[in-house]
Parts: structure tokens; C-alpha cells; sequence
């Protein structure tokens, strides 16, 4: 679902949205109090566009028709060819479905029942949203489309369940790891015989963005927790291989338990993808073909908010937004074993709700762990606020001053919808590990902050030691060990 104001919509989206909002007003919402009004971009069997209206309709018995079904069933009996009695009636095609709130705060969406029986005229059609006394060129409209709204709606012809895909064979997982190496006798690496067998038992894993902290971590474990820690292979490091890249993967081991693998992925979210297809792949080639399912995966690293949260506290994401607002949530048992070391560790823990009347002041932000939802996009840096770097003596465009306002309206965007942290990867690992069946979490050190007490945006980074990106991926180790254990 995308969120843009209402001028920035198709000429005829604004037409169709202006309908359903005029509507509204002679809606009859006796019991409920909320007027709606519906209107449907509607072609007929000859091709013509018609716009069909509808509002809702309250009974005094509490029987109801919403604008939607009021709209399609004026758009069926008005525009519906019927060929003679007993032969086939042709139905118009319904394209688009406006609805406006008049009352609401946001965009009224269509209630679970409207979006079926919508569905049945049209799983495709696109969907506009709007609230408000009036239809303003301001005014905050979602779009989407009804298969976003409501996926895997009922149908009457029965649903053919998917395939799935054949795994790849054991003998061809190498074809899976392309980017990190893996010990074959063509690649000349040190101990490549004994390489893989570090990889054996592995039960979670850690994510971070460089390969100096998944060794910060690996060496962390090792002093504080009598992990032995080894290296698989740095390629940030010379003489690992003759490409450099972002890539480490260590392995820390408490005696007696499951391995934790640590793996660097570089900057941003393809990374990410990159190595949880070929981790995975080393795993299983480790175990000999077998499945080594993980029972944990978390990403620890840095991030910047958009809330009034103190530099340097620890963020953990109760749910990750990508950019189309398409959320993912984390595995609920991952979070409280992260609340739990955090206990552990003595930190104090704030929840989402509890953020905004919370004063910070005289608290050592590194003994907070503060809960709320993220956001992670590829426009991390522009979405920060950040301008581009522009060389004023190159021809082009040169700084526009309201090029920051459409950045900072970016964030407000953003604000609007709850996201408190902005980061580049947990929506790919969230995603990724949902597919793969491992359940994830994420979190990290908030680092820089986008937003000014007073409510303005700024620009403000700390470039924070090497300590505090450690701090979060501590609670990743523990929460993770404590998983493991538990189960058995
Ligand atoms: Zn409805």
C-alpha cells in the first residue's frame, strides 16, 4: 500500500475518489455514526466507463449495507446486458474501487466482508482510500489493490494448492554458493579439508552489516561466554581469497551446544539475500546433504529513529515495514528471549506505547532496550534526510532548498505510520527466514537520530565505537544460546 496526497494521484483516481466523498454526505449511518461513501470505475459489456455510487445504510434493527456492496449492486443491476431469458448475463467489469470516511482520520478501507464480495467481481481491482469533511488536494489517500488487502480470498472453484518446488539436489548444492567460498579443492584456501567441518552442528545464527563485527562478536563470545570461536573465512582479510568483499563468517561454540554462526553481509539488503541463500547451502553441505535447520536467526546491528529515544540505546523491531509499508513481524519467541537477556543484563525495557511520555534524561542509553517497529529501505540515506552529494561546479541541478522538505516529509510519512527506526535489512532477513522456515528477530544500536525535540528533522550521527554495535549482538548471542538449550 503506498500513502500520497490526493493531487498526486491519476486525473481520474481524483475523479473517482471526489465521487465516493460527495456520496458520503447522503449516506444513512443511523447506528453507526460513520458515513462512507463508495464509487467503482465500472466498464460496461460495450466498453463504456461509468462511475457507480453508493453509501452506507443502517437499519433501526441494525441491518446494514456498506457503500461498497450498496455501489456494486447498482453497477450489476444498472450496467449488467442480459441476452433474453434464461442466457447468460454479461457483468460489467469492475476496475476500481474509491471509499471515503467522511468521519474517519484515515483512509476508510474496505470492511473484511466488502473486500470478498469485491473480490468476487474483481480480485484485481485497484483500491483508493480517503477520509476527511472534504476531498482536499492535501488530503492523506492510500492505494493498493484488492489482492494486496485480502490475499487468498474464498473462492468457489476449489483453490489449486501450489506445487512445491523440488529441492535442489545434494549433489548440485554447490551451485548454490556462488559469492563465499567454499572448500573445494580448486580453492586454495588454509585448512579448506577442515574448513567445513566448523559448520557442522551449527544451531542460529547472528547477522551483522561489517566483517568486523561479526569478529568483535566471535572474540566477545570466546571472553565472556567460553564460546571457542574460529574463523570459516574473512574476505575482508588478505590471503582469504583473491576477492575482497564484505563477506566473514565466524562460528562460536559453548561446549556441549549447537555452534552459532556469525556472517557479515556488507552494506544494505542484497547482501543480506546473498547470504542467507548460501549460508544455509554451506550448512547443509557441512552436514553432509542433510537438513541443518536454524533455530534462530537475528540481525544485530545499527540504525537510525525517528523517535525521541537517547543516542546509543538498543532498538529491537516488533515488526519491519519495507518500502511499500508491507510489514513482517519477528518470531514472538526470539523477542522475549531477547527481552529475557536483556533482564539478565540488567537493562530496562520500554515498550512502544510507553516511548512518547518517557523522559530519557539522566538514563545511560546503553542500559535501554526500547521496542517498536522499523523501517527498512533502500533510499536509508535520502530517507534519513541526507541530501546528495552534488559538485556545485558540475553542470545539473543544484541544490534545491525544497529538496530537504520532500525528504523530511519522507520521514514524517514514515512517522505518521509508526515507524520509529530506519535501517536498511530486517524486512529481508524477516522475509527471507519466513520462507526458509527459521524463525528471526532483529535489533541494534540506534545511532543516529533524524528528529529534533521541538519536532523538526535534523541530521545528527554518532559515530559510535566499536562497544556499542557489540552491546546488541550480546543479547543476539544470549537469546540465541538460551533458545538452543531450551530446546534440548
Ligand atoms: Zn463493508
Amino acid at each position: 500500500m503506498r500513502w500520497l496526497n490526493l493531487k498526486d494521484l491519476s486525473p481520474e483516481d481524483q475523479q473517482l475518489l471526489k465521487a465516493a466523498c460527495d456520496i458520503s454526505a447522503t449516506a444513512y449511518p443511523r447506528e453507526s455514526d460513520f458515513p462512507v461513501g463508495a464509487a467503482l470505475w465500472v466498464k460496461d459489456p460495450g466498453g463504456t466507463g461509468h462511475t457507480v455510487t453508493g453509501n452506507n445504510f443502517e437499519t433501526i434493527v441494525y441491518t446494514s449495507l456498506c457503500a461498497e456492496k450498496h455501489a456494486l449492486a447498482r453497477a450489476y443491476a444498472d450496467h449488467s446486458v442480459a441476452e433474453g431469458k434464461g442466457k447468460e448475463v454479461i457483468r460489467p467489469q469492475i476496475e476500481a474501487v474509491a471509499v471515503w470516511g467522511a468521519t474517519a482520520e484515515k483512509a476508510a478501507l474496505p470492511c473484511g466482508d466488502c473486500r470478498q464480495t469485491l473480490a468476487t467481481a474483481n480480485p484485481d481491482m485497484r483500491v483508493i482510500a480517503g477520509a476527511g469533511a472534504e476531498a482536499k488536494d492535501d488530503s492523506r489517500v492510500s492505494v493498493s489493490t484488492l489482492r494486496e488487502l485480502l490475499p487468498w480470498a474464498f473462492e468457489l472453484k476449489s483453490t489449486k494448492v501450489p506445487e512445491p518446488l523440488p529441492l535442489v539436489e545434494p549433489q548440485k548444492l554447490e551451485d548454490h554458493i556462488v559469492h563465499l567460498p567454499y572448500p573445494t579443492p580448486r580453492t586454495p584456501m588454509r585448512d579448506a579439508s577442515k574448513r567445513l567441518e566448523l559448520l557442522k552442528d551449527i544451531g542460529g545464527m547472528i547477522l551483522v552489516g561489517s566483517p568486523g563485527r561479526a569478529r568483535a562478536i566471535a572474540e566477545w563470545a570466546e571472553k565472556n561466554r567460553g564460546a571457542q570461536q574460529e574463523c570459516y573465512c574473512d574476505l575482508s582479510k588478505p590471503g582469504w581469497d583473491e576477492l575482497s568483499r564484505e563477506f566473514a563468517l565466524y562460528t562460536a561454540r559453548v561446549p556441549g551446544q549447537p555452534g552459532i554462526a556469525i556472517a557479515s553481509h556488507g552494506i544494505g539488503l542484497s547482501g543480506v539475500e546473498i547470504v542467507l541463500s548460501e549460508v544455509p547451502a554451506l550448512l547443509h553441505l557441512a552436514s553432509g546433504g542433510k537438513s541443518a535447520p536454524l533455530r534462530g536467526v537475528i540481525r544485530s546491528g545499527t540504525r537510525g529513529t525517528i523517535a525521541p529515544v537517547p543516542l546509543g540505546c538498543v532498538a529491537l523491531s516488533t515488526s519491519s515495514l519495507d518500502d511499500h509499508m508491507d510489514r513482517v513481524v519477528p518470531d514472538p519467541g526470539l523477542l522475549e528471549a531477547i527481552r529475557s537477556a536483556a533482564r539478565a543484563a540488567k537493562m530496562e525495557q520500554v515498550s512502544e506505547g510507553d516511548i512518547d511520555a518517557r523522559d530519557f534524561e539522566n538514563k545511560e542509553a546503553s542500559t535501554l532496550l526500547i521496542e517498536g517497529p522499523g523501517i527498512s529501505t533502500t533510499f536509508f540515506w535520502r530517507g534519513q534526510g541526507r541530501p546528495l552529494w552534488r559538485h556545485p561546479q558540475l553542470p545539473g541541478r543544484r541544490m534545491d532548498p525544497t529538496d530537504a522538505a520532500a525528504r523530511y516529509r519522507l520521514l514524517e510519512s514514515w512517522r505518521e505510520a509508526g515507524v520509529r527506526w530506519i535501517e536498511m535489512e530486517d524486512y529481508t532477513v524477516h522475509r527471507l527466514c519466513a520462507e526458509l522456515g527459521y524463525p528471526s528477530a532483529s535489533l541494534g544500536a540506534v545511532i543516529a537520530s533524524r528528529r529534533r525535540p521541538d519536532g523538526s528533522y535534523q541530521v545528527d550521527y554518532n559515530h559510535a565505537s566499536q562497544d556499542l554495535e557489540v552491546s546488541p549482538a550480546q543479547l543476539a548471542f544470549d537469546a540465541l544460546m538460551a533458545t538452543l538449550k531450551r530446546g534440548g
